[in-house]
């Protein structure tokens, strides 16, 4: 039986203390050693799974070393080097042009605001938020990808469908010093038990506070569809 808190934001610092309990080492699973491989490996997991990415990255960032190296590939060896990857040809294209703004406007430097980075090539806000929070420190939104989604929506957070109006209504009840580690636990809480086709809410720690829970709804509030 799931009953959610009576305020969204009494809802979201429950859910944040309940998965910070569950998810003690919740953290990103790209791999990267510097900004720029940051930014490579968020635009690589676009539809792509991190173990995937990491796996492809590993000989891409012995190979590549510095914006120059990604904006002088040839695209057919860069679009080679990914193709393990979902969609890789189009993203050797982002990589290629955003390594080139960078160079050409930035100094080679990965910029470190929200206008600037999205200005490059297979960047929106998403891939935006993870680079300033994981390269710059700086913390002003919320990642808001597939399982923050999914999840915001059965645990009653949001009513929103897409991504920017779901970070829009996240931002204004989870606490901002939650922002970065909310993305982290969803997605932790999303791969081990809340998933997208049979999620187990009979081993969920938050079944109680869940309005979607399968017991007690007859409707996957994610998608609207009945379980
Ligand atoms: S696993 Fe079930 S109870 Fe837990 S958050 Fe997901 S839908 Fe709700």
């Amino acid at each position: 039986m799931g009953t959610p808190l009576e305020t969204r934001a009494e809802q979201a610092e429950a859910v944040v203390d309940r998965l910070e309990d569950a998810y003690p080492d919740s953290t990103i699973s790209l791999r990267y050693t510097d900004r720029l491989e940051l930014l490579i490996a968020v635009i690589l997991s676009a539809q792509c799974t991190d173990e995937r990415v990491n796996a492809e990255t590993e000989h891409l960032f012995e190979k590549y070393d510095g914006a120059e190296d990604y904006a002088n590939a040839p695209q057919d060896e860069l679009a080679a080097d990914l193709n393990s990857i979902t969609y890789y040809n189009n993203k050797a294209t982002y990589i290629r042009s955003a390594c080139e703004t960078i160079l050409e406007e930035h100094d080679g430097e990965v910029p470190d605001t929200m206008d600037e980075l999205t200005e490059l090539s297979g960047v929106g806000r998403k891939t935006a938020n993870v680079v300033l929070q994981h390269g710059h420190d700086i913390v002003e939104g919320i990642v808001v990808d597939t399982h923050v989604q999914r999840l915001s929506r059965r645990l009653g957070l949001t009513e929103e469908e897409y991504p920017e109006r779901i970070e829009e209504d996240l931002m204004e009840i989870v606490p901002e010093g939650d922002w970065q580690q909310f993305t982290h636990l969803c997605i932790d809480h999303g791969r081990a038990t809340c998933t997208a086709r049979n999620p187990d809410c009979d081993g969920c720690v938050l079944a109680d506070l869940c309005p979607a829970e399968k017991g007690d709804s007859e409707i996957d509030l994610a998608s609207g569809e009945p379980w």
